[in-house]
Order: structure tokens, then C-alpha cells, then sequence
């Protein structure tokens, strides 16, 4: 999203309908029935008390009507969705509240004593003042109750300038106090106006400081997974899931550079599948392909321990690195590893040392010198899976030929 730096004024229009027909809801209510209480206790014993409750109900029902109409507005959002419609009904609110006022003070000017009258007109102003407080939100709704309700009476006062000593001065101040609250009226809904603008653009900037943020998380998640995937990619053998020789060499030397700081052992074991290739010839590559993945597997069993890793080598060749693996316990993996092999049977028929799938192992395991590297270490690996080989097949020897610990062909 493009940040929009003015408030739109629709906008503007949904936020002023809204605080003016919250904010002013209770405080019109309040200010007009007590208007109206005053009246009816100013005038009650000079006008016809019909004609002044029959007043006062048709100012209570219009103030009823007025409170149902803001309370559903309000609810049913319709400021939002059809707001000139909510603009124009306030407004012709505010001119019936101010007509009832100037009404009653024509209507009463003539038939109560002077003093009553001026009372009446006082409390006009203070109604007025203080409905400015709440209304001044939108400033038409201000002036029409304004035009309607003090501007009828200063030129009626005017007119009857006669009839007291000082209606016309009267007149005159009500004018004069009518272009003081249009200017004043101008000022405070600018301040108004702005403060909302301002709080708009402050809300949209942290809006679209959390959208971004948001996609940034985004972003660098998606680049989290892609990096990962190209390491994966890099890293990780197609066909078993295991680590290709890129990662065998990178944690070969890792553990050996840590097994030369602390002293312990570490021990490799070198796998090799025994007549592989007469199995694929036999059985088709596909299943050979199937096989190698399930001895994977059988491989991953048998070295469970932290830290240790399978990957394989190359072919139908593995490797298991045992970080602090003795040579006994090293032994003791790959006699785990040979029975997971028997006890797996998979078939085999053309090999010429069982009628199932056996592995030859060749181990090594060293307190690595400073002169020991990864090649080196499979190197013995290697060297002692030859002699497996030569043994027979399905075969474990240890790297020192004088150490050949078990062959099975013996
Ligand atoms: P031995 O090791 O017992 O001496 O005999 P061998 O038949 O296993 O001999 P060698 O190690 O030379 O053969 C390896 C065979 O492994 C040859 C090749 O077809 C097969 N091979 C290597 N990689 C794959 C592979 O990814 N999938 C399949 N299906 N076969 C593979
Ligand atoms: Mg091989
Ligand atoms: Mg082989």
C-alpha cells in the first residue's frame, strides 16, 4: 500500500459523525431537558399551562426521536455507509432543537414580564455555549443550531426595538455575539480538524510500519527456507535423505579438530554392500535403489547416539562417524549394524557369500595427532573394508590388520 499522507475526506466525515453523535448524544439530551425543566419553571406562572406542556411534550418527543435516531446510527454504522444522508438529518436536528428555542422566546417575549424574558434569553446563550463544546465537530451543525436559535431572536429583538429600552442594544449583542461564535466556532474546528488529521496520518504510518514489518518477517522467513533448501541442496544425498560427502567432510573435520582439543577417540566405520552390482543386474537399478535407501535407514538405527552421523560415501558405499566411539564400542555399532542387515533379509540371489544382502565394514578409530585429516582417517577406513572384502564379504575389520576383530567367513 502507498502511504497517503492527508486524511481522505470521507474519512474525515465517518470520524467527525461518529464523535458528534457520541459524544454529543448525552450532553444534548441533558442540556435540553434541562432547558426545557427552566423554561417550565420560568414561565409557569405567566403562560397558559397547556400551551406550555404542550410544548414541553413536543420538545420531549423530538429529543426522544433525536436519541433513537443517533442510538441506531451509531449501531447499525450508517455514518460509514451512507454518511451525507446521517449529515444532512443531524443538520436538520439542529435546526428544529434551535427553532423550538427561538420560537418559544418570540411566542413568549410579548405575554411575560421583561426580566423573565431576559432570564429566558440567558439561558438561550448558556444552551448554546455549551452546546458548542460537543458540536463544534462539524461546524455546519454548530452554526445552523446558531442561525436558528439566537440570529431569529436578535433580529426579532431588532424589529421590536420599541417595545423596551433596551431591546436594541439587546439586538445588537446578540448579533455581535452570534459573528463571535462563528469566529470562534472557525478556529476551534480547524484545531479540531487537525488533531484528527494528525492522528489519522499517525495511525496510517504505524499502520504501514506493521504491514511492512510484517512483510519483512516475511521476506527473511522465505529466505531462511531458501537458504536452507540450497544447504539442503548442497549438503544432502537425492536418493537416502543422508549426508553426501560435502557434509561427511565438513563434520569429519569438525570431529576431529574437537577430538584432538579434548583427547578422546573417534571412530569411523566404512560400509560397502557386498555383490551390488550383481544385485542390480539381477533385480533392475531401481531396486537397487530401494535397498540403498533401506539400509540408510538400518544405519541411522544403528548409530542413534548425539552426535553421531551417517552419510554416505559415494555408491553403494557409507560412512557412520562416531565421535568418541572406542574401538570396542565402535565394534559393538557395526556388530548392531550387521544384524540389522540379517534380520532386514532382503533377497539376494546372486551373491556369492549369503542368499540375502550383507555389508562388508572396514573400521578405524584414532585419538587424532596433528597430522590426522578426514582423507586420512578414511583412508584406514578403507583400507580395513579391502581387507573385509578379502576376507570373504559380510565382514567387520578394524583398520590393523593384526587387529581383525570378527569376519564371518572364518
Ligand atoms: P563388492 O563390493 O562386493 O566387491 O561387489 P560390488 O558388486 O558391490 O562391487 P562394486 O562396489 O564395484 O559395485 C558397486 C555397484 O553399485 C555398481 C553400481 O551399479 C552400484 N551402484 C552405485 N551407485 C548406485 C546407485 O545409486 N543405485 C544403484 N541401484 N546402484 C548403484
Ligand atoms: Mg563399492
Ligand atoms: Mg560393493
Amino acid at each position: 500500500m502507498i502511504y497517503q499522507r492527508h486524511i481522505p475526506e470521507d474519512e474525515l466525515l465517518f470520524i467527525q459523525l461518529e464523535t458528534l453523535m457520541q459524544n454529543g448524544r448525552v450532553a444534548t439530551l441533558i442540556s435540553q431537558l434541562i432547558g426545557v425543566v427552566s423554561t417550565l419553571l420560568v414561565f409557569w406562572q405567566y403562560l397558559s399551562p397547556v400551551v406550555m406542556l404542550a410544548w414541553a411534550s413536543a420538545c420531549l418527543v423530538f429529543l426522544l426521536l433525536h436519541q433513537l435516531y443517533i442510538s441506531n446510527a451509531l449501531a447499525d454504522r450508517r455514518y460509514q455507509s451512507n454518511p451525507r444522508r446521517v449529515y444532512w438529518q443531524l443538520i436538520i436536528g439542529t435546526a428544529i432543537a434551535g427553532a423550538i428555542w427561538s420560537a418559544a422566546y418570540i411566542y413568549a417575549a410579548s405575554r411575560v414580564p421583561i426580566t423573565m424574558q431576559y432570564m429566558f434569553l440567558l439561558l438561550i446563550v448558556m444552551i448554546t455555549i455549551f452546546s458548542m463544546g460537543y458540536s463544534i465537530v462539524i461546524r455546519e451543525y454548530f452554526l445552523v443550531y446558531v442561525f436558528t436559535s439566537l440570529w431569529p431572536i436578535a433580529w426579532w429583538t431588532l424589529v421590536h426595538y420599541w417595545d423596551h429600552t433596551y431591546n436594541f442594544l439587546i439586538g445588537f449583542m446578540l448579533l455581535a455575539f452570534c459573528a463571535l461564535l462563528v469566529s470562534l466556532s472557525d478556529r476551534v474546528y480547524q484545531s479540531f480538524r487537525n488533531m484528527v488529521s494528525l492522528n489519522w496520518e499517525r495511525e496510517s504510518i504505524t499502520r504501514e510500519l506493521s504491514e511492512l514489518t510484517g512483510s519483512l518477517r516475511e521476506r527473511n522467513r522465505e529466505l531462511r527456507d531458501a537458504r536452507r533448501q540450497l544447504t539442503d541442496l548442497a549438503n544432502i544425498d537425492d536418493l537416502t535423505g543422508l549426508g553426501n560427502r560435502r557434509m561427511i567432510n565438513t563434520v569429519l573435520q569438525d570431529e576431529i579438530n574437537r577430538a584432538r582439543r579434548t583427547g578422546i577417540s573417534i571412530a569411523v566405520i566404512l560400509v560397502d554392500v557386498d555383490y551390488f552390482k550383481n544385485y542390480n543386474d539381477n533385480y533392475g537399478h531401481p531396486a537397487g535403489d530401494i535397498v540403498l535407501k533401506r539400509l540408510a535407514e538400518l544405519m541411522r538405527r544403528a548409530s542413534n547416539r548425539a552426535g553421531e552421523m551417517v552419510g554416505r560415501y559415494g555408491g553403494e558405499e557409507f560412512i557412520l562417524i562416531l565421535p568418541g566411539a572406542s574401538r570396542s564400542s565402535a565394534l559393538r555399532t557395526a556388530k548392531r549394524l550387521k544384524q540389522l542387515v540379517v534380520d532386514e533379509n532382503i533377497p539376494h540371489a546372486k551373491s556369492e557369500v549369503a542368499d540375502h544382502i550383507t555389508i562388508s565394514q572396514g573400521l578405524a578409530s584414532v585419538v587424532p595427532g596433528t597430522d590426522m585429516n578426514p582423507d586420512e582417517l578414511v583412508k584406514r577406513a578403507d583400507t580395513a573394508l579391502y581387507l573385509a572384502k578379502g576376507k570373504g564379504r559380510n565382514a567387520i575389520v578394524f583398520d590393523s590388520p593384526v587387529q581383525v576383530e570378527e569376519s564371518l567367513n572364518r
